[in-house]
């Protein structure tokens, strides 16, 4: 069944979706690629959508699968399609200039990240509403972290008390995004990125484990098992 998006929504979400996904090995665009059957991009849309605050939806397909993309998610949910570009900075401000008039806040999620649960959506989205500029879900480091020279030697231990783990949607106040687009240099990884080196404040808030980001063949097995408990 179709999901309904609430027209009363204040959040927009974006999801770039245009990249090739080269090191889960040879295949379809990642977000293409099936998890349970179904792209992981339908996975990523239908749990979007399950988010009450969600207004609008638009996804940045890869330019060559803009009309299947399309056809794709009509059944799941009301979703703008647009071309991406040949970074993901590029797919994220193609996503963002087609929002319409009305939401204040912004999401962008990655379509890797499949099984991101509509709760996350929301307290993202609701930090934001409280009053930050940009909001990132993160999780503790477990691992010890060293730092290593071009040859793989050692040259210190990092403190992985101060370390956090960033994952996806980070939330922006809609004008503050635009903003940080509008004057972007380098392409950086992500958008929460942009606005620190533009000297603006990023406010932490505990991701989900769930929020896993599909990139190599072993997450993919992870989430398939996910799945199979209720994910
Ligand atoms: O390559 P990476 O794993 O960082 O990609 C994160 C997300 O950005 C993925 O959902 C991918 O499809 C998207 N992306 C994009 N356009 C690109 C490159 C990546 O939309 N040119």
């Amino acid at each position: 069944m179709t999901a309904q998006l609430n027209p009363r929504g204040d959040v927009a979400v974006l999801v770039p979706a245009a990249g090739a996904g080269v090191r889960l090995g040879p295949g379809a665009p990642k977000a293409l690629r099936l998890l349970a059957g179904e792209p992981l991009l339908v996975h990523a849309v239908r749990r979007i959508a399950a988010a009450p605050s969600v207004h609008t939806i638009v996804v940045a397909a890869p330019a060559t699968e803009v009309e299947a993309v399309r056809a794709m998610l009509a059944p799941v949910a009301p979703v703008t399609v647009v071309p991406g570009g040949a970074e993901r900075q590029e797919s994220v401000a193609a996503a963002l200039a087609a929002v319409p008039a009305g939401p204040e806040i912004v999401l962008v999620h990655d379509a890797a990240r499949a099984l991101t649960p509509a709760h996350l959506v929301e307290s993202v989205a609701a930090a934001v509403r409280d009053g930050h500029d940009a909001v990132i879900p993160v999780l503790p480091v477990v691992d010890t972290i060293k730092e290593v020279d071009a040859t793989e030697r050692v040259l210190g231990t990092v403190d992985r008390s101060a370390l956090r783990a960033v994952q996806t949607p980070q939330g922006f106040r809609r004008s503050v995004l635009v903003a940080a687009h509008r004057s972007a240099g380098d392409a950086l990884t992500d958008d929460a990125g942009l606005i620190e080196k533009q000297g603006g404040a990023v406010m932490c808030v505990p991701g989900s484990e769930l929020a896993l980001k599909i990139t190599r063949p072993f997450d993919l097995a992870l989430a398939e098992h996910l799945l199979t408990t209720g994910a």
